[in-house]
């Protein structure tokens, strides 16, 4: 998903790169030479050992979001029979799907994502996540509202092929961020969750979601597109308070 409302709150937030300052030198210098990651993503903890030893893991849909390294974000999403859109299987993981994405606070989400290979993808992008960007940066962005929109088996049409580039995030490559290139205007068709035919031209900042979420179906990352010397920690900041 493309993280735009969040990305400058998460750089000024403060948080657990203090608590490191409290461990003596040598164990610190430990954590920080044997850590292989640099996010908040989840780690698993002796209580998540034992309570994985009593339950069985979660499945497809995941109510959490894969990470990158998990080959699903590498597959091609399947399509979806469109006989099959109505069934208990596929409406619980559009549910799901726009669950994910809404409590995440991030504006598109695909069904990847959530661990499972359809071609399906949500976007949403409301007033109230508008109203945190200065006027100023909502022009240059062309920021927009739109309502929830769910796509299944979508197709894009390039219909202005000049790029702008801007800092995008993916809830998938958690606690990162980079400037990537995208079209300033798309034309996304494919069937609603009702399994309608839909088309929808749009440019500006949707336009970007839309093609990050349909990258995703490809098994393609912002990482694989993006100005590789803008890439940052959304907490670089935080490090040197
Ligand atoms: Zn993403």
């Amino acid at each position: 998903p493309v993280i735009a409302s969040r990305l400058f709150h998460l750089a000024l937030r403060s948080s657990s790169p203090k608590s490191l300052l409290m461990f003596p030198q040598p164990y610190r210098a430990c954590v920080a030479h044997t850590r292989l990651h640099s996010s908040h993503v989840k780690q698993r903890s002796y209580w998540q050992y034992l309570k994985r030893k009593v339950l069985k893991p979660p499945s497809p849909p995941y109510q959490h979001v894969c990470q990158v390294g998990d080959p699903i974000l590498r597959s091609m999403a399947s399509e979806v029979d469109p006989a099959k859109i109505a069934s208990p299987e596929i409406q619980r993981v559009i549910r799901t799907l726009v669950a994910v994405m809404r409590r995440l606070e991030c504006v598109g989400l695909s069904a990847p994502q959530i661990g499972v290979p359809l071609q399906i993808l949500a976007a949403e992008f409301t007033e109230r996540m508008i109203s945190d960007h200065p006027q100023g940066m909502r022009e240059a962005k062309g920021l927009s509202a739109f309502p929830l929109r769910v796509f299944v088996n979508p197709r894009v049409r390039v219909l202005d092929s000049r790029t702008s580039s801007f800092l995008e995030g993916c809830e998938s490559i958690s606690g990162f961020s980079a400037c990537v290139p995208r079209y300033l205007s798309v034309e996304i068709s494919g069937l609603n969750e009702r399994g309608e035919p839909v088309t929808w031209k749009t440019s500006g900042w949707p336009a970007r979601i839309i093609q990050h979420e349909m990258d995703h179906l490809n098994g393609v990352l912002y990482i694989d597109k993006m100005d590789s010397k803008t890439f940052n920690n959304v907490a670089w900041m935080e490090a040197n308070e």
